[in-house]
């Protein structure tokens, strides 16, 4: 249930509404807007009387949710979130791109391709040490080693960290890392959802390849509800019967998510085509469509990459990228 009140309600008032509220068992969620206050109300809410609460003197408007996700729906926080990873800022007009090879593969790789993808404007840098593959048989990370190479690229060019959890045991290692990426394969692990909701950490949490926007909205509910809000959508394609890319970018999740949540929204235009050459054009679209952010898979050798090479732009692509996504969000900003 959302509660709105009145402009320029007292701090008293509001606070003895909020007690009430408390104590008839509700969570309050306070979104104080620069023109409103808006209360979401978590909880049993059918004990609520909606009349009684419509007819206080601070009250403007209550009405009740029917979507099953309220932490992250735009309902209940009408301004779009700001997640802050160090000094960068992504959301609510704040552009963020994010680049770096599928895996991390040594320390010259990772330090080379950071700094290269730095030098073009990205402002956060991506790298898999835990990587999930179909085949049992490939190249599955260096795992605990390529955290340590990314915290050198991360020392050598001050980008921060976006990198893969998949497994619960594993956060321990992670606790230097400055965003956490659920893959699309865990999109539904509950209770590697649950986990995250009690980090104070910013989470990249990927579309499942066949999974609904109401089923990662509720993903993101698992986290948020849990007690963590910083939390950032991708959509990176999915399962259609398109026949020549490795997945369909579902391009209008962008403004429908938008809609929906107040939470930022990356898109990753490289798992969803599984080619480097489609790469730039599907880069330039979700742009234009209003994601808040890119994250791009590129590779100082693609050919040789232990993981996804086919979709890897090389350094110099990215930077010639990177000027058109700028040229684009000059138009639509
Ligand atoms: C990745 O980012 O390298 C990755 C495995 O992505 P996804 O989970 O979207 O397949
Ligand atoms: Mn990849």
């Amino acid at each position: 249930m959302i509660v709105v009140l009145k402009h320029g309600v007292s701090e008293e008032k509001k606070a003895q509404l909020i007690a009430w509220l408390q104590a008839l068992g509700l969570r309050i969620h306070i979104s104080d807007g620069e023109f409103q206050t808006v209360l979401g109300l978590v909880g049993d809410t059918s004990t609520v009387d909606i009349d009684l609460v419509e007819s206080l003197e601070i009250v403007d408007s209550v009405k009740r949710v029917t979507e099953p996700f309220k932490m992250c729906n735009r309902k209940f926080h009408p301004e779009s979130m700001v997640v802050e990873v160090g000094d960068v800022k992504i959301g609510a007009g704040n552009f963020v791109m994010i680049a770096g090879p599928c895996s991390v593969e040594s320390e010259e790789q990772i330090v080379t391709v950071a700094k290269a993808v730095k030098a073009a404007g990205a402002s956060l840098m991506r790298g898999g040490a835990f990587k999930p593959r179909t085949s049992p048989y490939d190249f599955a990370g260096l795992k605990a080693e390529g955290l340590e190479l990314l915290k050198i690229a991360r020392k050598e060019t001050g980008l921060p960290i976006v990198t893969e959890l998949m497994n619960i045991n594993d956060l321990p290692l992670f606790e230097d890392v400055d965003v956490i990426q659920i893959g699309a394969r865990n999109m539904q692990n509950f209770d590697l959802l649950r986990e995250l909701g009690k980090l104070d950490k910013p989470i990249l949490l990927k579309r499942g390849l066949a999974n609904t926007l109401k089923e990662l909205l509720m993903s993101a509910e698992y986290i948020m509800a849990s007690g963590n809000e910083r939390v950032m959508l991708c959509e990176r394609g999915i399962r259609t019967f398109s026949d020549y890319t490795r997945n369909t970018l579902d391009l209008s999740a962008v403004p429908m998510l938008h809609e929906l949540t107040h939470l930022p929204i990356i898109v990753d235009p490289s798992h969803a085509t599984g080619i480097a050459r489609l790469v730039p054009p599907m880069a330039l679209a979700a742009t234009a469509g209003g994601a808040d952010g890119l994250i791009i898979e590129v590779h100082n050798d693609p050919i040789h990459a232990l993981c996804d090479g086919a979709q890897s732009l090389r350094p110099e692509e990215f930077a010639a990228l990177a000027e058109k996504v700028r040229a684009i969000r000059e138009i639509v900003k």
